[in-house]
Formats: structure tokens, C-alpha cells, sequence
């Protein structure tokens, strides 16, 4: 069975949220993915030597713009993975304020989080650099990871790995 974890992946709409759950569940990555699709996938996994129940919610569609789903989802998850798309300055602009709105649903600033830039294969259409990214994250009190869906890197493995450790350290905490 293993400790139970609730993570919600969200971002701006084709920054390849589907691609890195696809990814981490399967090791496979699928080209095209139906992005209207919201769905919750059960995956048992070891963090550490330690077995967990995660269930992954991968959102879908523009979730800021409809409150009440959006709502839903945040008190729903115990964790959070916020992804952007290195290729696409306006995603990583969303993030923060993604995260300002979970601090406040979950009327907490100590909420499990880690930070994904996407799309690193694409280095020449590049529009967010490394250090300012880590700027933002640091900002926002998280680890950041840079992957890509498509090669599949082992830090997607690893961004969910590090927010279970995340949820864990703050169960100590509480
Ligand atoms: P979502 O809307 O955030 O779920 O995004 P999708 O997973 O549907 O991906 C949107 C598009 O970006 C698709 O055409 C994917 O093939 C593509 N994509 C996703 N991840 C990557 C990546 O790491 N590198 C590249 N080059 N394309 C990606
Ligand atoms: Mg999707």
C-alpha cells in the first residue's frame, strides 16, 4: 500500500504537463496527448525505499480561469507540481502567481511545492534562463527542475520524488 500522496500538476495549457505525468508513469512519452483531458492516475512508487500511493491529478485547460474547479483542486492535492515551458516566457509568469493563489486557498505559505521548467530540448527557442528561474523558485521557497518530456531526463523522476519528500518533511513539521 504504502503512505498515500496526492499531487496535482498544473501550469499554463501545452507546457507538457500531460507529457511528463505520461513520462514519469510509463517512461514512454506520447507526441500528442488529448490536452482537454483531466485526469487522476493511482501509481505506487518507491521514494527512498519507501513505498507510496501517489495519485496524480493531471489538470487540464486554463484551471485559473474556472475558480471553483480551481478551488477544488487545490484543497483537494497534498502537493504540488507547477510546470512552465522554458520556450515560453508568459508560463513561467503564470507560476508565481499560480503559487500566490494555492498560499491562499490553502491559507498556508508552507505548502509542499516543487517548480518544473520544461522543454529544455528546445534550447535555441529558449525564453527563461536557468539562474532566473531559480531566482523565482528560490522566491517562492521550492526546488526547481529543468526536464524534458521528450528525453526523457531523470529529474522528472526525481521533481516527483522531491515533492513526496517535501510532504513528508511537513508531516514531521505539523
Ligand atoms: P499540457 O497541455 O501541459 O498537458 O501539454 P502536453 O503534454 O499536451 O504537451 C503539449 C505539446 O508540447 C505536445 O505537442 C507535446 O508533444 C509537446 N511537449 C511536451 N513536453 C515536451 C518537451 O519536453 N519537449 C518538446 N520538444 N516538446 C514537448
Ligand atoms: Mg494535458
Amino acid at each position: 500500500m504504502g503512505t498515500k500522496c496526492k499531487i496535482a500538476v498544473l501550469g499554463s495549457p501545452a507546457v507538457g504537463k500531460s507529457a511528463l505525468v505520461v513520462r514519469f508513469l510509463t517512461k514512454r512519452f506520447i507526441w500528442e496527448y488529448d490536452p482537454t483531458l483531466e485526469f487522476t492516475y493511482p501509481c505506487s512508487c518507491q521514494v527512498d525505499d519507501e513505498p507510496v500511493a501517489m495519485e496524480i491529478l493531471d489538470t487540464a485547460g486554463q484551471v485559473e480561469s474556472n475558480q471553483t474547479n480551481f478551488e477544488g483542486t487545490v484543497r483537494w492535492a497534498d502537493a504540488f507540481i507547477l510546470v512552465f515551458s522554458v520556450t515560453d516566457r508568459h508560463t513561467f509568469k503564470q507560476i508565481s502567481i499560480l503559487k500566490n493563489q494555492i498560499d491562499e486557498i490553502k491559507r498556508s505559505k508552507n505548502v509542499s511545492c516543487v517548480i518544473i521548467g520544461n522543454k529544455i530540448d528546445l534550447e535555441h527557442q529558449r525564453q527563461v534562463g536557468t539562474a532566473e528561474a531559480e531566482r523565482m523558485a528560490a522566491d517562492c521557497a521550492t526546488a526547481y527542475f529543468e526536464t524534458s518530456a521528450c528525453d526523457g531526463s531523470p529529474e522528472i523522476d526525481e521533481a516527483f520524488h522531491e515533492v513526496y519528500r517535501e510532504v513528508k518533511r511537513r508531516r514531521y513539521l505539523d
